[in-house]
C-alpha cells in the first residue's frame, strides 16, 4: 500500500541514480563478450534482464511503460500520468509456478497487458479493438512475499487484461468501461 506514502514524500525515482544503475548493466554486457559475439550472440545473453521505466498511471491505475517522450492512451483520457516506483519488469526469463509469462507491452497504448489467451487481447484504450504486442515478453512474479524492494496488489484485469494496481480503495478507469475487474494472481513487482 505504499503508493500514496512513499510515492509522494518520496519521489521516485533518482535519476541519477537509476541512469548510473542502467550504464552499469551496459558495461556489464559489453564486457561479458556480447560485442565479439556479433548480433545473433547478445539475444540469449542480454535477454535475461530486466526493463525499467514501467510506472503507475495515477489516472487509470494501470501500469505503462514511460520510456519513450509520449505517454501513450489512457482510458481516462489523453496521455498516462507517471506517479510512484519506477518498476523495473523481468523479461524473456523462464516461467515458473511463482511466474507468469506473456505480459506484453501494447504498441498503441503502452500499457502491460496479457496475452496468454488464444481468442483475445483484451480491450486497448486506443481504440480498433484488442491490444497490440511489441518487444520483450514479460515474466511477473507473483504470491511471493512483498519486500523492501517490491510492490504487491498489481493484478489482471479480466474486463480490459491490462495490469493494474488494486491497493487503492477505487479501481481506476477501464477501457471496457468503469473500473477494473481484479482476477487471478497478486503480482510482486521489482522496482528500482
Ligand atoms: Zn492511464
Ligand atoms: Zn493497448
Ligand atoms: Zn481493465
Amino acid at each position: 500500500m505504499g503508493f500514496l506514502t512513499v510515492g509522494e514524500g518520496n519521489p521516485r525515482p533518482d535519476r541519477r541514480a537509476v541512469l548510473t544503475r542502467a550504464l552499469g548493466v551496459a558495461a556489464a554486457g559489453l564486457t561479458g563478450g556480447a560485442l565479439a559475439m556479433g548480433v545473433a550472440g547478445p539475444a540469449a545473453a542480454s535477454a535475461r534482464a530486466n526493463q525499467a521505466d514501467w510506472r503507475f498511471c495515477s489516472k487509470c491505475s494501470g501500469m505503462f511503460f514511460r520510456g519513450y517522450a509520449d505517454d501513450g492512451t489512457c482510458p481516462a483520457g489523453g496521455g498516462h500520468d507517471s506517479a510512484g516506483y519506477n518498476f523495473n519488469l523481468p523479461h524473456d526469463v523462464p516461467a515458473t509456478s511463482r511466474a507468469q509469462r506473456d505480459w506484453r507491452f501494447c504498441s498503441k497504448c503502452y500499457g502491460l497487458f496479457f496475452h496468454g489467451y488464444p481468442t483475445s487481447s483484451g480491450v486497448c484504450p486506443a481504440g480498433g479493438g484488442g491490444h497490440a504486442l511489441a518487444g520483450y515478453d514479460f515474466v511477473l512474479p507473483h504470491d511471493i512475499p512483498q519486500t523492501a524492494n517490491t510492490q504487491r496488489d498489481w493484478r489482471f484485469c479480466r474486463k480490459c487484461y491490462g495490469l493494474f494496481f488494486w491497493g487503492y480503495p477505487t479501481n481506476g478507469s477501464c477501457p471496457a468501461g468503469g473500473g477494473h475487474f481484479a482476477a487471478g494472481y497478486d503480482f510482486v513487482l521489482p522496482y528500482l
